[in-house]
């Protein structure tokens, strides 16, 4: 079986030896004679994992003390829903920046607890290009980003300086690039773009930002109960936190952020030098956003697409159909995309030219 090239937007593409090890797990968990899925969350062999998985975030990202990190349910769109409540006084306010459909969502949570001002909206242009020099007001409770735009291709590529408290979403762009962890103080991603499977959302939260909201908290929802039980308080998917661990184990062993962020400019600039070549092609978002993990291209001459979706699918591409709401097609490169499969891409492009 040859396995095809996975293009998908999420969940998405992971390492072949984490799947191995991964699949191994299941039938024999550390030679213990027992699945990694059947064991307690408690025992000492599950306690390692959740330990490893959370040094490994640690030390990739460079996390200073204050700060904890958890390892929860629900996805990023359970997020949406926790910061306000966690982070929005009663009768606070708290600042957005609407860049996507996710941030849309996101701000449509935070409303439910209080005034949520858009303090910059790319809307006008469905979402190609990432606002600049907006002014987040000083007695807002927090600002929050989307700092990669799955759907749209853009990407934050500067961080507003500011002395808010900054949430922000970075569900398909973490552990991709280089970030300063002091801009931010709280940060949320969804596992399944590029850290693992789906099932667990990576949460870094700075530990003074917490319980000054005056809101009775649900306990679930509420971030302090998961850092007191270091993300034990009920049963953890322990499966989506061990094969995060292993993917994070695998990111450190090829030379951590610094390697990987170098390989994902090489790959992301390989199929963007194409685009802009080829004719037959553009790119749907604002060069200067443009994102390093979700390429929006179109096909402009409509006649060729029967062709070209043929020559894709013989040659084992999958998922690069765009999002219905841009249309055209969406290139995912994440983390564990090999270089080969976009010199595949790109030499389809080509072809498709001369033809
Ligand atoms: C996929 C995605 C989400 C939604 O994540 P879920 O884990 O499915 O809730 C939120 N934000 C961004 C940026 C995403 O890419």
């Amino acid at each position: 079986m040859t396995k095809k090239h996975n293009f998908s937007a999420g969940p998405s593409i992971l390492p072949e030896e984490v799947l191995q090890q991964a699949s191994k797990a299941i039938i024999n968990f550390n030679n213990i004679n027992l699945s990694l899925i059947e064991i307690s969350h408690r025992s000492k062999d599950f306690v390692m994992v959740m330990k490893e998985a959370k040094k490994l975030v640690r030390e990739l990202l460079e996390i200073p003390n204050g700060y904890s990190i958890l390892f929860l349910q629900g996805g990023a769109s359970l997020e949406f829903h926790m910061v306000p409540m966690n982070l929005m006084k009663i009768n606070g306010k708290a600042a957005y920046l609407n860049t996507g459909t996710w941030s849309k969502k996101a701000i449509q949570e935070a409303k439910r607890f209080g005034e949520t001002i858009v303090v910059g909206d790319s809307s006008d242009k469905n979402f190609s290009y990432i606002p600049k020099n907006f002014e987040i007001p000083t007695d807002v409770d927090y600002f929050h980003c989307t700092s990669n735009n799955t759907i749209y291709g853009t990407q934050i590529k500067k961080f507003p300086n500011t002395s808010n408290i900054v949430a922000c979403d970075m569900s398909s762009d973490i552990f991709s690039r280089k970030i300063d962890i002091n801009k931010f103080d709280l940060i949320y991603a969804g596992a399944q773009k590029n850290m693992g499977p789906a099932g667990t959302t990576l949460v870094i939260v700075k530990d003074d930002i917490l319980e000054k909201t005056g809101r009775n908290i649900p306990t679930m929802l509420d971030y302090k109960t998961h850092i007191n039980k270091d993300s034990m308080f009920n049963t953890p998917p322990v499966f989506a936190i061990y094969v995060s661990m292993l993917t994070l184990k695998w990111l450190k062993q090829m030379g951590g952020i610094d390697q990987i962020e170098k390989n994902n400019n090489e790959k992301a600039n390989l199929l963007y030098s194409e685009i802009d070549r080829n004719q037959l092609f553009k790119g749907t978002a604002n060069v200067e956003d443009r994102s390093n993990m979700n390429i929006c291209f179109l096909l402009l001459d409509k006649k060729k697409e029967v062709q070209f979706n043929k020559m894709i699918n013989e040659s084992g591409i999958n998922g690069l159909n765009g999002h219905r709401s841009v249309g055209g097609y969406r290139a995912s490169i994440y983390n564990a995309m090999q270089i080969e499969s976009i010199k595949l891409l790109v030499d389809i492009m080509k072809k498709l030219e001369r033809n």
